[in-house]
């Protein structure tokens, strides 16, 4: 099957037609991405900072870069001037260097804050207690240059659908609770960005508004990444 026969099935299937679609290229040719983009993508996810930053000047300009991995702090400056939405923040750290790194260019950068929902170790985020904590202590003004534009979460990685639904289940519940808080550094939150190609009918069925669908469009990957 081709990559536009695979986008076409996944849309189908997909049970909340409204929720982003963001194409996980990572590993992936230009061939492949330019592919897609006919096809009409124009969200394109990457995990890797050096990755991004040869693929963005070969694609066009309208295309969305979505960073949805672990970023590492000193590498947010690459990524800053264009990246159109960071997931995978996942601590006060990284948050506060990005939210240098936007000040120093101009740039409010949007930003979603990755909640640790899954049982595995290894899966990198803030625990809710976490980000009640930095609610408490964080101001409008001191983040002036990030806009929290919501979650990201990734479920356990179990054939056990019934543990993948309660753990989406459980982090929409987080964000609407963070929804109805009104606290200032929330007022643009509305994204919800859960789902993947194993759980993504799940996920929308749980609330996602933005799923990250990779081997599902473009084939199994060539080589294991780290996340
Ligand atoms: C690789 C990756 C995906 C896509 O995974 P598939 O199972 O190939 O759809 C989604 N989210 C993150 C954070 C990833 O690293």
């Amino acid at each position: 099957m081709s990559i536009k026969d695979n986008l076409e099935k996944v849309k189908s299937s997909f049970s909340n037609p409204d929720c982003t679609l963001v194409a996980v290229s990572k590993t992936k040719p230009l061939e492949d991405l330019k592919e897609a983009y006919e096809s009409g993508i124009r969200d394109f996810g990457e995990n890797k900072v050096q990755e991004l930053q040869w693929k963005q000047p070969e694609m066009p300009e309208d295309v969305k870069w979505h960073m949805i991995g672990h970023l590492q702090r000193n590498k947010v400056k690459y990524i800053a001037p264009y990246v159109y939405l960071i997931h995978g923040v996942d601590s006060v750290r990284l948050l506060n260097e990005i939210n240098k790194q936007g000040a120093k260019i101009g740039r409010k950068i949007p930003v979603l804050l990755q909640m640790h929902i899954a049982a595995e170790e290894t899966k990198f985020g803030f625990s809710e207690e976490e980000v009640e904590a930095f609610l408490q202590e964080a101001t409008e003004e001191s983040y002036a240059s990030v806009e929290i534009k919501g979650l990201m979460g990734m479920a356990t990685n179990t054939d056990d659908q019934a543990q993948v639904r309660k753990e989406f289940k459980g982090l929409k519940s987080f964000f609407d609770s963070l929804q109805s808080k009104k606290h200032p550094l929330l007022s643009t939150m509305n994204e919800l960005s859960m789902g993947m190609s194993g759980d993504y009918q799940i996920a929308q069925e749980e609330g996602s508004t933005m799923v990250r669908i990779g081997s599902s469009i473009f084939g199994a990957r060539n080589y294991p990444t780290q996340n």
